[in-house]
């Protein structure tokens, strides 16, 4: 995999974005997008705002996202994701949500990634993963000792 320039402000203590497939850039379907994301992007591209939010976003479940292509190692992928080095090719004009990810100093991804590599003995190796999720009810009951909370998977959608 070649390598790549990552700059941020943000200190990334335990993880290194020049060794991750992008995993965060195809994984999620939404990359939300806000009017001053969109704004910087035309800016970027030299094209008038309307143009651009037309040529690189879309909407998704009511909000404004990044449109989305096929990709090589996951199976879709941000379109501004360069799919041979795995590096934004918007880096400066990337939206906000890029900049702030995963907005703490680990990446589970990264320690996946990592314990997944020296279990395998294999620097190639990339894990496949996919994040879904499901609603959770918390109730609360009497217990032996008090109140008690307890879980309660909501109906699965078909
Ligand atoms: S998944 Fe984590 S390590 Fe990989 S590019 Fe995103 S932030 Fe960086
Ligand atoms: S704009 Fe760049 S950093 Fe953000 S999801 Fe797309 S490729 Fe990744």
């Amino acid at each position: 995999m070649a390598e790549r320039v990552i700059k941020d402000d943000q200190p990334r203590v335990y993880f290194n974005c020049n060794k991750c497939p992008a995993f965060c850039c195809s994984i999620y379907e939404r990359v939300a997008v806000s009017r001053r994301d969109v704004a910087r992007l035309a800016k970027h591209f030299g094209v008038t705002f309307a143009e651009a939010e037309r040529r690189y976003t879309t909407e998704f479940d009511g909000e404004r996202v990044l449109k989305r292509v096929k990709d090589v190692i996951f199976e879709r992928t941000c379109t501004f994701l360069d799919q041979k080095t795995r590096g934004c090719t918007v880096y400066h004009a990337r939206p906000g949500v890029c900049r702030s990810y995963p907005g703490r100093s680990r990446c589970a991804y990264y320690d996946l990634l990592r314990f997944e590599r020296i279990q395998q003995g294999d620097e190639n190796v990339v894990p496949q993963v996919r994040i879904t999720f499901r609603e959770v009810e918390e109730e609360i009951e009497d217990g032996a000792d008090g109140p008690e909370p307890f879980y309660e998977w909501a109906d699965k959608e078909e």
